[in-house]
């Protein structure tokens, strides 16, 4: 039986203070995900990641993925993969708005948790000032533009995932 395909989206929520274009920086940023496995409901405790440097080739000439993965408990192989080309910045615009970041494409399993973690990057929404090391771990990020003299920020971020 073949397992069917679904895309989700990644929803992220902000409060944006003085910046806009918060997006995942390069090619090796790590999505941090919690994975269900749709056949047995099983959600690992821990931590995994995707990212875009990784693929792995799926059985039966299907293309490849960014992770694939057997279940622990039922043994059925699942597999996610980053959709390149649906990565978006959140822009000043999108505050304190659901706006998808990214999709993913998802066999067998699906995304239930988000963990933001490092490797973020933002600009100055009036002065264009770089922000290339934006850690959202804690869910808050403060920094301050020189160019304007003002503070920026990044609050309460939470995010939601959407079948596409
Ligand atoms: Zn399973």
């Amino acid at each position: 039986m073949s397992v069917k395909m679904v895309k989700f989206g990644l929803q992220f929520k902000a409060t944006l203070e003085n910046v806009t274009n918060v997006r995942p920086l390069g090619e090796d940023f790590r999505w941090f995900l919690k994975l269900k496995c749709g056949n047995c409901g099983e959600v690992p405790d821990k931590w995994q990641y995707v990212t875009l440097v990784e693929s792995v080739p799926l059985k039966g000439g299907r293309g490849s993925a960014s992770m694939v993965q057997k279940c622990k408990l039922c043994g059925r192989e699942n597999s996610i993969d980053i959709l390149r080309d649906t990565t978006t910045p959140y822009n000043a615009e999108d505050n304190e708005t659901f706006k998808t970041m990214v999709q993913f494409e998802c066999r067998g399993l699906e995304p239930v948790d988000f963990q933001p973690q490092a490797g973020f990057a933002a600009e100055g929404a009036e002065t264009g000032t770089q922000f290339p090391e934006v850690n959202l771990q804690e869910k808050d990020w403060t920094d301050y533009d020189e160019k304007a003299k003002e503070s920026v920020g990044i609050y309460e971020v939470t995010h939601r995932f959407i079948k596409c």
